[in-house]
This record gives C-alpha cells, structure tokens and sequence, in this order.
C-alpha cells in the first residue's frame, strides 16, 4: 500500500495536514485522530518538529515533513515546557520555513496526492496556525486536554480580572461558580512556572481557538457532557467543536507506536505472570519530575506496602540530577521488592493499564493517562504536579468517584496506606465498581451509534465539506 491510500480507499479523495506540538502528551492524540482519519478514507501527512522528532518508519501510512522549529539549543535542553512553547513559536513565527512546509505539503502532488482540505494543529502551535491561515488553509484545532481545561484557559482573562488568579494560599478552598466544580486549587497554573508566561502561552492558545475553523476535543459526552455544553455556548460561532476520544480507543494505531522513549515490554510478560486486580501500576507521564529524597519515599512506600507493583521511573524523574533515575534507587530497595515489584523506565502503558493483572493506577494524571485509566476501568491515587492536572483529580476524586488525592509531602508511611487503600477491600472495591461503570459508559460511547463516533462522522463530513 502506497503512503497516502488508506485502506479499501485507493487512492484518497482527500487529505489532511496535521502539526504536532512535540511533547508526548500530544503526540499521541493527534497520531491517534490521524489513524482515525486515515481508516475513514483520508490520506494524512504529519508535520513535525525536528525538535523530538518523530520516526516516520513507525507510521508507514502517513507521509511526514520535518520543519525546522529554530528552538534554541540552551531551552531545549532545559527541558521547560512552557520555555520550549514560547521559544518555538517566536522562532517559527521569525522564519519562513513553517509557511513553505505548508505550502508544500498542502498542494496536490502529481503523483496523484490530492491538495489537504485543511490542517489540524495543537492550540499551542499559534505560529502555525498564523501560517496556515496566511495560505488561506482552514485549520482546526486537536485539544488534547480535557472539555474542562479547555473551559478553563479561555476563562483565564475572566480568572484574573475576578482576583482568582494568580493562586493566593487562603483562597485555595474557594469555588469558582463560573465553572464548577472547579476551586481555586484545581484551576490551570504551574506550581514550578512563571505565572506570567503560563498566562501569555494560555492567551496564545486561546487565539489558536477562537480563530480557528472548529476544535476536536479529545474527550467524551459520558466524561464532561456539562463542560461540553458550557464551551459549544461559549464557541459558539464555530461550526464544529466534537467531542471525539478517547482518540486511542478508536484508532487502530499501537499506543507506544509514537513513543519517545522505548516502551519495555518484559513487563507485559511479568504482568502475564500476576493474579488479575493485584499489581499497581505507577507512572508520572512524561515530564512530572520530583526531588530525589521523594524518589527515595516513593521506593520505600512500595516497597512496604505489599502489593505488587510496576512502576517507571524516567531517567530523568529526578529534578536537577543528570544521572539516570533508575539508578539513583536506594540501596536495598531491589532486594526488598524481588519477584514483587518491577521497574521500568518507560511502558506501554496502555497496555499495561489494559491488562488483567492491573488493579490501580498511581498516576501524575496528566489527561492522557486519566483518559487510559478510566476506559479500562482502573481506579487511581491522583498526584498532581501542574497544569490541568488538578482539575483531573477534582473529576477523578469528586465527580466520577474513581480516585482520590493524596497529598502533601510524599512520605513512605502515607505511600503505603494510599496502595492500602485504593488495592483493599472496602473503600477500594467502592472506587473499582465506580471506575467499572465510568468505563461501561465510555464505552458506549465508541459504539457505532455512540456519541464519539457521530463526532468523527460529523468530523468527516466537514472535512470533505471545505
Ligand atoms: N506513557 C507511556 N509510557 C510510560 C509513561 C507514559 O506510554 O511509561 C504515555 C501515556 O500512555 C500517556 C502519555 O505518555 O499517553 C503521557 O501523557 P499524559 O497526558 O498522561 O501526561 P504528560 O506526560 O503530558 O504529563
């Protein structure tokens, strides 16, 4: 099969761009949409970064263009988010080289490719949303974060002018009524960023949004149907904002298939070996860090808490250390936890949380990770360290009753009663029933008929309809 016909469509009728923001996070869901498309009949060509570049050998049928992002050396290796957001974008926004990509990428070729209706970018990547827009190529934006989140960042002018933000400590507690169920604690602000950039990277997202010709929401009606109806009132002068995930349930495309880091999958094999509900899985994402006297907690905490565990540990988790985390393990821990607790530094995670021998899920909750556990019906320890990912435990903890916080200093004693009790009897069997009736409804919605696959048939439709 030639790249560009998909499968049963020879060749395609049309095609799609789509533009990445290179963190793993989002990599994933617009690689996911990708396929989606792709099996309904559209060719697709990924632009990427050269930044975290992607592997086109693992998507063979996807062409791929590769864009220099002109970020500078010294932020890319510092690793900051937010730095490497604002550096790409004013040196993609300096360079002609995003427009000519495009250009390029969105004429039809005459090899038969036909010219892209339009582009789909991360809201982050406003450069090349101006771009597009400057060609005159309708662009839509993939959120790979949640309804809520989405609600939020728009809010974020709103949240200042009424004095929620920035965060003040005695006003943590208080209810934002503008959009429940959210706190001050739970709304978007890093705990380690400049609140000042957070809000210039927001406001620039939300330009991206407003202007742009329809937004896909990686999320579901059975998850956020409120917070839907909230943003579709608030967006309402575009013709389409769906509603269309978990984006991984419905594309046929592997999940570690644009992994950044080499997913290890001897654990799937020590999983085989494990009673089913009995293993906790632990995982920050992709980019939470912590201080190496927590990794030492986190390690004891495991260790003493009885269940067995699979836990990654990136090489680098542990802040302002070069040495590969893993190795920074204390002393004594291997020996403690044999044949009970493996570690891994990266996992196919959606299969890991897929597997029968999984029965909780310690996670950071970035939205990804939420979404993969509650379509497999896994309960959670919610730790969050920045960005939506408070919002994610209110939901996880508060609406949905499949998860809860734990908070404060990470110590090994409350390590071990948090696996105590989301792995027990009593409050954690309450948590699986919940999380298995979430999943259920979830699934509904991947069905034929059900909310998200309308999305994507509607979606469809207005691609070929531009
Ligand atoms: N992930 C993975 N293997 C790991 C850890 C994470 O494949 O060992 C994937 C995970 O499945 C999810 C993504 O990395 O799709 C992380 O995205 P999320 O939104 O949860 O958090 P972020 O990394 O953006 O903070």
């Amino acid at each position: 099969q030639e790249a560009g016909d998909a499968p049963g469509h020879q060749p395609c009728a049309r095609r799609v761009l789509v533009f990445p923001l290179p963190f793993q996070g989002h990599i994933d869901p617009m690689l996911h949409l990708a396929g989606v498309l792709h099996a309904r009949g559209l060719a697709v060509t990924v632009l990427h970064t050269r930044f975290n570049a992607l592997d086109p050998a693992r998507h063979p049928e996807f062409q791929f263009v590769a864009v220099p992002d002109g970020t500078p050396a010294d932020v890319a290796a510092m690793g900051r988010i937010i730095d490497i957001i604002l550096a790409m974008n004013a040196a993609m926004e300096a360079s002609p080289a995003v427009g000519e990509a495009l250009r390029a990428s969105a004429v039809a070729g005459q090899d038969g490719r036909p010219r892209a209706s339009c582009l789909f970018v991360d809201a982050n990547l406003l450069a090349v949303h101006r771009a597009a827009r400057a060609l005159g190529l309708p662009t839509l934006v993939l959120r790979t974060g949640s309804a809520a989140c989405l609600g939020c960042f728009l809010a974020y002018p709103m949240l200042h002018e009424k004095g929620y933000l920035p965060p003040q400590e005695s006003q943590l507690c208080t209810p934002v009524p503008e959009l429940p169920p959210l706190r001050v604690k739970d709304l978007i602000y890093s705990k380690h960023s400049d609140h000042e950039l957070m809000r210039k990277v927001l406001a620039r997202g939300s330009e991206t949004v407003r202007d742009c010709s329809g937004v896909v929401i990686n999320t579901a009606e059975a998850l956020e149907a409120a917070e839907l109806g909230r943003l579709r009132d608030e967006l309402v002068h575009l013709p389409v904002v769906l509603a269309a995930g978990p984006l991984h349930k419905l594309s046929s495309s592997r999940g570690a298939g644009s992994s950044l880091l080499a997913p290890d999958h001897s654990c799937i094999e020590w999983l085989d070996a494990q009673r089913p509900g009995s293993v906790l899985y632990v995982s920050f994402g992709s980019l939470a860090a912590m201080d190496s006297s927590e990794l030492r907690e986190v390690a004891w905490g495991l260790a003493e808490c009885g269940h067995p565990f699979l836990w990654v540990v990136r090489p680098n988790m542990v802040r302002g250390c070069d040495v590969d985390s893993a190795r920074q393990l204390p002393d004594g821990f291997e020996d403690a936890v044999k044949g009970r607790g493996v570690v891994v530094r990266w996992a196919p995670q959606q299969e890991v949380l897929a597997h029968r021998a999984v029965g909780g899920f310690w996670s950071h909750c970035g939205w990804n990770s939420t979404l993969e556990a509650v379509s497999e019906g896994v309960p959670m320890i919610c730790r969050p360290d920045a960005v939506d990912q408070m919002m994610n435990t209110r939901y996880l903890q508060d609406v949905w009753g499949v998860g809860f916080e734990l908070q404060g200093e990470l110590e090994r004693g409350k390590i071990k009663d948090a696996v105590r009790k989301l792995m027990g009897e009593r409050e954690g069997a309450e948590m699986r029933r919940a999380a298995q009736e979430l999943c259920a409804k979830l699934a509904g919605c991947l069905e034929s008929t059900g909310s998200s696959q309308v999305a994507i048939d509607k979606l469809v439709s207005y691609i070929l309809s531009l």
